[in-house]
C-alpha cells in the first residue's frame, strides 16, 4: 500500500505526494480531497493575505486563513467519494473528525481564532 500524506491545511491522511521534503515546500498541485486546498496554487489565490505570492515562512498563515475559511464554511469536502462514509455525514466533514485530524497536525486548538473553537481550552 502507498503511503498516503496528511494535508497541512485539514490534517486529511490522503495526499500521494509530501508537502515538504527536507523542509522545502514542494508546490505539488495535488488536491486535497477533503478541504480542496490545491498545494502550491491555494495557498496564493484562495486566500488574502497581502502577498501575491505568499512567502514560505508565511505558509502556515495561509493554511491558517483557508483553514478557518473552510471551517466556518461548513466543511464541505471537496471529492466526497474519496473519503471513508464514516467520516462524513454527506459531503460534509464530522467535526470529531476534523478535531481528531487537526490534533495529528499538532496544533493547538485552543488558541483558534474560529468559530466552533471557542470551548477549546
Ligand atoms: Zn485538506
Amino acid at each position: 500500500m502507498k503511503t498516503l500524506h496528511a494535508c497541512a491545511v485539514c490534517g486529511f491522511e490522503g495526499l500521494e505526494e509530501p508537502l515538504f521534503v527536507d523542509g522545502e515546500y514542494l508546490n505539488t498541485f495535488e488536491i486535497c480531497p477533503c478541504c480542496g486546498f490545491e498545494f502550491g496554487f491555494s495557498e496564493d489565490h484562495d486566500v488574502v493575505h497581502g502577498f501575491i505570492t505568499i512567502p514560505e515562512e508565511f505558509l502556515e498563515v495561509a493554511f491558517q486563513l483557508y483553514r478557518k475559511k473552510w471551517i466556518e464554511a461548513g466543511m464541505k469536502i471537496f471529492d466526497p467519494e474519496a473519503i471513508p462514509e464514516s467520516k462524513r455525514k454527506h459531503d460534509v466533514l464530522k467535526f470529531d473528525v476534523l478535531v481528531k485530524q487537526l490534533q495529528n497536525l499538532k496544533l493547538d486548538l485552543s488558541n483558534f481564532d474560529i468559530n466552533g473553537f471557542e470551548d477549546f481550552e
